[in-house]
């Protein structure tokens, strides 16, 4: 083979793409039943965008982006994930002006230069709702509902929601202070990452997957024991309202997000049949990105999760249940006038939403025959030479094996 699809790149092939389709049908019914609005943003950026948006420090931003000059010696990066590109567009957009609270939905391919693994890809694709203009705790509760339901909606076992508050920058510097003496002297211990990131973005030390790193932070301080008072009265909120909405949660300590721009509620929703790559589901409350980019303060709150992965654990658990579009009819002919007729036929019945099919190789009747059982067609319109002539044809029922005599200017009858 010449040209295979690149490393970390895959093919959606036609026996796939209907489950491909049923997943996004399902998301983007919940989506519109919550009130967001479906926006599409462009797959490349400035590079600019990104590294403001995303955080100078991050792995995303450091190893990850595909960035390249263009013909005009511009910076472009493929987005590595939703949110800057979304907020970019709200602002550009002024659609904070039109709408006190814009809550909007994507879903899309996204690009980072990672080693793939089971369930990430380079290219991956995501699906995920913003909701900007409010810093009310009820609105945390409905996007974490929201998430929780596709899960429900696609039939997703034994998922667990993880649940933390990150605080705001005012609590987030208390907890800095006290987590640098505490690793200090546990620095030696850790791997290079983890020492970069103490001097740069301590928190995100508790994402690291070193095993050593993991357990030197064991007994390290978090963040939720710092919180201050309006962030501690918020998570309370949030907490609050998910048991009324009797949605189970495990606070997770330890749960951090991997962005710079992630304020007090954090969220992912994760499923022990996937092993180490375990996250379904990510998001959380973002209120410093949108004046980050440009705009004025606003609150904002979301969530991304990643399609593979969702594909993945729904085929581990046999629990996709989804049928592609059934063939209605393959109309199979003998000689020119049959074939010329078949494909009149075949318009008109198309334009009454029957799905038709009919035989484009010159082949044999019995190989018509054959194919129409491959393609599974539920009926099969036989058309011989003879039966033109008297204006009839047979019509078959292939789950029946039942043959009936028809008239051509009948057939249409059969799925009125
Ligand atoms: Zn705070
Ligand atoms: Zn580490």
């Amino acid at each position: 083979m010449k040209y295979k699809a690149l490393y970390g790149t895959h093919d959606i092939l036609p026996d796939d793409s209907f489950r491909w389709q049923h997943l996004e049908d399902q998301v983007r019914k919940v989506f519109s039943l919550y009130n967001y609005r479906e926006i599409r943003v462009p797959i490349f950026e400035e590079t600019e965008l990104f590294a403001r948006g995303i955080g100078q420090d991050t792995d995303i931003v450091q190893k990850e982006m595909y960035t390249f000059v263009d013909q005009g010696k511009r910076s472009i990066t493929l987005r590595p994930e939703g949110t800057a590109g979304v907020v970019r567009a709200y602002l550009e957009h002024s659609l904070g002006e039109k709408s006190p609270l814009v809550k909007l939905f994507y879903l899309g391919s996204m690009f980072r230069q990672e080693r793939p693994q089971k369930g990430r890809l380079r290219e991956f694709h995501q699906f995920g709702i913003e909701a900007i203009g409010s810093a009310d705790p009820s609105l945390d509760a409905e996007v974490i509902e929201l998430a929780v339901r596709i899960c429900d909606e696609l039939k997703v076992d034994d998922f667990k929601l993880h649940l933390n508050s990150i605080g705001c920058p005012k609590c987030r510097s208390m907890h800095r202070d006290e987590f640098l003496n505490f690793m200090k002297n546990k620095l030696s211990s850790l791997c290079d990452d983890c020492k970069t990131r103490y001097l740069r973005n301590p928190l995100r030390m508790f994402d690291c997957k070193n095993e050593e790193c993991i357990e030197q932070l064991k007994q390290a301080p978090v963040m939720v024991d710092f919180l201050c008072q309006n962030c501690q009265m918020h998570y309370a909120q949030v907490k609050k309202y998910l048991k009324e909405l009797n949605i189970e949660y495990l606070e997770d300590k330890r749960l951090v997000r991997g962005l710079d721009y992630y304020t007090k509620t954090a969220f992912e929703i994760k499923s022990d049949i996937l092993g180490g790559q375990n996250t379904l589901l990510g998001g959380g409350r973002y209120d410093l990105l949108v004046e980050e980019l440009g705009g004025k303060n606003t609150p904002a709150i979301g969530f991304a999760a990643g399609m593979e992965r969702f594909m993945l654990v729904l085929k581990m658990q046999k629990s996709l249940k989804c049928d592609e579009k059934k063939l209605n009819l393959f109309v199979a002919t003998l000689g020119e006038e049959a074939k010329s007729f078949a494909l009149k036929l075949i318009r008109d019945l198309r334009r009454k939403n029957v799905t038709c099919e009919t035989d484009y190789l010159q082949r044999s009747l019995k190989a018509q025959m054959r194919e129409a059982n491959r393609q599974k067609a539920e009926k099969v319109l036989i058309i011989g030479e003879e039966e033109m002539k008297k204006g009839k044809a047979i019509l078959r029922d292939m789950r029946s094996g039942e043959q009936t005599a028809i008239r051509l200017t009948e057939v249409g009858r059969v799925w009125a």
